[in-house]
C-alpha cells in the first residue's frame, strides 16, 4: 500500500511542480498566475488538456511544441519530476499527518524561491505571506495557540539575528551581503525549524553555495550567485533527513 500511496504524492507533487513553475516565472515579473493560461512562450499557442499533463506532455510531444514544433527546454520537465520525488519523500517520511501537510507546504514555498531567486534573483513576498499564513494554520492545527506563539517567536528571533549578520556583513564588505528577501526567509525558517536549526541551515546553504559561487567567479559569470536556492536545498535536505540542532549536539557529545 505504501507503494501505492508513493506513487500517487509523486504524480501528485509533479502536478504541483507545474503549477510552481508558472508562479516562480510570473510573480517577480508581476504577472497573474492565473491568466493567461499556460502557452508557449514562441508562438503564444494556448496548451490543450492534453499538453499539460505533467512530464508525460513533454516526452509524449517528442520534446517540442505541438504547435510551432519548438524546442521546449527539459528544465520545466526536470523541475517537475524533482517536486514529484520531493512529496513523494515528504510522505514516506511524515505518513498521512499533520506533518506531513506542513512540510509539504514549507518545501513547496522552498522549490518556488529556489526556482525565483535563481531566474531572476527576487523572492517574491506574496510566496512568503501565503506559505507563512498557511503554516500557522497547520501548526496551530497541531499543537494550538501556544506552539503557534512559540513557532512565532521562533521566527521573529531567526528575523533579527540574520538582519543583524547582514548589517555586520554590509559594514564589512562595504555592499549589499545579503538580499532583503533571504532576511525574511529565515523568519520562516525559524518558525518551522527553531532558531538553533535556522542558524545550522544558514552553515550548511554556505557549504553548499561555497564552492559553486567560486566556480562561477572562476568563469567570470556576469550574473551574481543568489543565495536563496542554497538556503532552500539546505532546509530542504533538513526537512527529509529530519536533521537537526539537537541530533548534532547528541553527536558532539559522543565523540
Ligand atoms: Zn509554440
Amino acid at each position: 500500500m505504501t507503494v501505492y500511496y508513493a506513487i500517487i504524492m509523486f504524480i501528485f507533487g509533479t502536478i504541483f511542480g507545474s503549477f510552481y513553475n508558472v508562479v516562480a516565472w510570473r510573480l517577480p515579473r508581476g504577472e497573474s498566475i492565473v491568466k493567461p493560461g499556460s502557452h508557449c512562450p514562441n508562438c503564444n499557442h494556448m496548451l490543450t488538456p492534453i499538453e499539460l499533463i505533467p512530464i508525460f506532455s513533454y516526452l509524449i510531444q517528442g520534446r517540442k511544441c505541438k504547435n510551432c514544433k519548438q524546442k521546449i527546454s527539459p528544465f520545466y520537465c526536470l523541475f517537475e519530476t524533482l517536486t514529484g520525488i520531493i512529496f513523494c519523500l515528504c510522505y514516506l517520511k511524515f505518513g498521512f499527518t499533520i506533518e506531513l501537510v506542513i512540510s509539504l507546504i514549507f518545501v513547496s514555498m522552498l522549490l518556488i524561491i529556489m526556482l525565483s531567486d535563481y531566474q531572476t534573483m527576487i523572492i517574491p513576498d506574496e510566496v512568503l505571506i501565503v506559505s507563512l499564513i498557511l503554516l500557522l494554520i497547520f501548526i496551530g492545527i497541531k499543537g494550538g495557540i501556544k506552539l503557534v506563539l512559540s513557532s512565532l517567536l521562533s521566527g521573529i528571533i531567526a528575523f533579527f539575528l540574520m538582519w543583524g549578520i547582514k548589517k555586520i556583513g554590509d559594514f564589512l564588505f562595504k555592499k549589499e551581503s545579503m538580499g532583503g528577501g533571504d532576511i525574511k526567509l529565515m523568519f520562516i525558517y525559524g518558525v518551522y525549524f527553531g532558531v538553533k536549526t535556522t542558524i545550522l541551515t544558514i552553515f550548511a546553504a554556505s557549504f553548499i553555495g561555497l564552492p559553486i559561487a567560486l566556480i562561477m567567479v572562476g568563469k567570470k559569470a556576469d550574473h551574481e550567485v543568489p543565495f536563496g536556492p542554497f538556503l532552500a536545498i539546505a532546509a530542504i535536505i533538513f526537512v527529509l533527513t529530519g536533521f537537526n540542532f539537537d541530533i548534532l549536539q547528541k553527536y558532539w557529545l559522543h565523540i
